[in-house]
C-alpha cells in the first residue's frame, strides 16, 4: 500500500443490509465521512425491499453528488418471504460472489471497507481474500454488540440452561444480561435465522479490523468500557469505536410541512411509532387509539397495518372503526403512510415518545431530548429499552411483555402515557442527555475524536 501523507484522501466503501433500522446510521455515516473529506463509495443492494430505503437513498445521492454509487444486483426474491428483511440479508450474502469484482475494479483502490454486522460472515472473507480492511458498522447498542460477540459461545455452553426469566446469563466473569431481556429466537432450541446470524456473524465480526457502533461514551460507558478491555472476548477483539449518535441528515427531511404540528403547543405532544418493520395487531391499534384519546395528550400517531411500506394498503376507518377514529381526529394527527421521524422528533411541539426502542429510534429521542415510553416489540428491544430506563431517558412497562405477547388496554395505556407526559425530571433529564449527545459528536467530544483517528488511520493505509 502507499506511504502516509496528510493530503491523500481515504477511499472507504460502505455496503449496508436491509430495512431503513440499517440503511438510515449507513446514510449518516456516508455524510458524515463525505463531509470530513473521505472519499466515499456507496454500495447499494438492488432492489431494497421498501419504497422508503429507495427514496432515501436518492436523496442522499442528490445532496451529495461526490459520493459514488455503485449498484450491487441481488438474485431475485423468493415470492412472500416469512420476514422479507431477514430474506434480503440472506439473498445479499448469497449474491455476494458478485461484489469481490465490483470492489476490486474501483478507483482509486479502497483504503477500508465497511459493512453490516448481518453481513459480516460472508462479507469479511470476501475482503481478506484481496487485503482489504473491514470494519462493521453495528445498528444497536453496544450492549447488543455485547451479547452478538458472546453468542457463538453461550450458545455451546450450558450457560443459559436453568436460569429463570430473572436470572443473570454470565459467561466466565462476565455478566452478561437477564434472561428475560434477550431476543425470543435466541433462546430457542431450534434454529431460526437470527440465532444463525448471531452464531455465523457474531463470530465473524471478532475478526474484523474494528467495530463502529451508533451509541456514546456517557450513554453506554461500563458497556464500551468491558467490550476494550478484554472481558467480552479475552482472545481477541478489534476495537470498538463509538462514532454516535449518527446526526440525522438534512437530506432526510421530507418536503412536507407538519402544519398540524406547527399549531402545538411547546412540548405537548406524544409522538407513537413502533419503527419501520412492526405492525401491531388490529385489536391492538384499536386499544391503543383508544389508549391515546383517554390520555388527554395530543399525539402524533404513525400507524402500520403490514411490516413493508408498499404492501400497507388498508385504510384507517377500515381498521379503526369510523367512531373512534372520528376521536382520534379531534385530538391526534394519525399518519399511514410513512413520515420522515426526524420531522417529528426535531419539532418543538413534541414533548415524549412512545417507542418500540428501536435503536436508531432510541439515539434519535437523545438527541432531540424527547423522552420515551418504551414498549418492546421484537429483538434487541428489551435490550435496548433496559438502557433507556437506566440512564433515565425514559420509563419502560415491563409487564406489556414483547409486542405481540398480549393485547394491552387503552386504560393502561392512556395511564403510562399520562405519566410520561407528567413526570418534569425525566423532561429535564432527556435535555441533560440531548446536551450529551452533542458534545460527544461535537469538536474534541469522545464520538468525534474517536471517528477522526480512525479517518487518520484509513489515510495511511
Ligand atoms: N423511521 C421513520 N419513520 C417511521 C418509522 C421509522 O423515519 O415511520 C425511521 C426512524 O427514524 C429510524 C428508522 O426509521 O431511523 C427505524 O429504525 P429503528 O432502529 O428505530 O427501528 P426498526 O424500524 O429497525 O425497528
Ligand atoms: N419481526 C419484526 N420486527 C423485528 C423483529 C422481528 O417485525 O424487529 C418479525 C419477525 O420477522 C417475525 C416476527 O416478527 O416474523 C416474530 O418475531 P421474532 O422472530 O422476534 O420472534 P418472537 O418475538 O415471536 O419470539
Ligand atoms: N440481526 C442480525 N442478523 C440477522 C437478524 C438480525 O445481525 O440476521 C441483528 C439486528 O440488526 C438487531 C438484532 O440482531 O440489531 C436484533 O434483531 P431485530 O430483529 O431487532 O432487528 P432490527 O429490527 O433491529 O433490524
Amino acid at each position: 500500500m502507499s506511504s502516509s501523507s496528510d493530503h491523500k484522501l481515504a477511499h472507504v466503501a460502505l455496503l449496508p443490509s436491509a430495512g431503513m433500522g440499517h440503511l438510515t446510521p449507513f446514510l449518516r455515516l456516508a455524510a458524515l465521512l463525505t463531509l470530513q473529506n473521505v472519499q466515499v463509495t456507496f454500495i447499494t443492494p438492488h432492489s431494497t425491499v421498501s419504497l422508503t430505503e429507495s427514496q432515501a437513498l436518492s436523496r442522499l445521492f442528490t445532496s451529495f453528488p461526490q459520493i459514488k454509487h455503485k449498484q450491487f444486483h441481488l438474485l431475485p426474491l423468493p415470492k412472500n418471504p416469512d420476514d422479507p428483511f431477514f430474506q434480503h440479508f440472506q439473498l445479499i450474502k448469497n449474491s455476494s460472489h458478485f461484489l469481490s469484482p465490483l470492489l476490486s475494479a474501483l478507483t482509486p483502490p479502497l483504503s477500508v471497507f465497511i459493512t453490516d454486522m448481518s453481513l459480516a460472515s460472508t462479507i469479511i472473507p470476501i475482503t481478506e481474500a484481496i487485503s482489504l480492511p473491514n470494519y462493521v458498522l453495528f445498528t444497536s447498542s453496544a450492549k447488543m454488540l455485547t451479547l452478538f460477540l458472546s453468542y457463538p459461545t453461550l450458545a455451546t455452553s450450558k450457560a443459559m440452561d436453568d436460569l429463570d426469566e430473572t436470572d443473570v446469563i454470565k459467561i466466565r466473569d462476565l455478566e452478561l444480561m437477564p434472561k428475560s431481556l434477550m431476543p425470543p429466537p435466541l433462546l430457542r432450541k431450534s434454529n431460526n435465522i437470527l440465532k444463525s446470524s448471531f452464531i455465523e456473524d457474531g463470530r465473524k465480526v471478532a475478526e474484523s479490523s474494528g467495530i463502529l457502533v451508533n451509541t456514546f461514551e456517557s450513554f453506554e460507558q461500563e458497556t464500551l468500557r468491558k467490550l476494550n478491555n478484554g472481558q467480552v472476548l479475552p482472545e481477541r477483539l478489534p476495537s470498538v469505536v463509538s462514532i454516535g449518535p449518527l446526526p440525522p441528515c438534512d437530506f432526510e427531511k421530507s418536503q412536507s410541512q407538519l402544519t398540524w404540528l406547527d399549531d402545538q403547543p411547546a412540548g405537548s405532544v406524544v409522538y407513537v411509532s413502533f419503527g419501520s418493520r412492526t405492525a401491531l395487531s388490529r385489536e391492538q391499534v384499536r386499544e391503543l387509539g383508544e389508549g391515546l384519546v383517554r390520555s388527554g395528550s395530543r399525539f402524533v400517531w404513525v400507524v402500520k397495518g403490514e411490516k413493508v411500506d408498499r404492501e400497507d394498503n388498508e385504510g384507517l376507518e377500515e381498521i379503526m372503526g369510523d367512531e373512534l377514529m372520528e376521536r382520534v381526529k379531534e385530538k391526534g394527527l394519525v399518519v399511514k403512510n410513512w413520515l420522515n421521524q426526524e420531522d417529528v422528533l426535531s419539532h418543538p411541539a413534541v414533548g415524549g415518545f412512545f417507542s418500540h426502542c428501536g435503536w436508531n429510534s432510541v439515539m434519535e429521542a437523545a438527541w432531540h431530548g424527547v423522552r420515551i415510553l418504551a414498549w418492546a416489540q421484537h429483538g434487541d428491544q428489551k435490550v435496548n429499552a433496559d438502557i433507556v430506563e437506566r440512564i433515565g431517558l425514559g420509563t419502560w412497562e415491563k409487564s406489556w411483555g414483547w409486542g405481540a405477547e398480549m393485547v394491552v388496554n387503552a386504560a393502561e395505556i392512556a395511564e403510562r402515557i399520562k405519566e410520561m407526559m407528567g413526570n418534569e425530571a425525566l423532561r429535564i433529564r432527556a435535555l441533560g442527555i440531548k446536551e450529551e449527545a452533542r458534545k460527544a459528536v461535537g469538536v474534541g467530544g469522545s464520538s468525534h475524536k474517536g471517528l477522526a483517528e480512525l479517518i487518520n488511520l484509513w489515510k495511511k493505509l
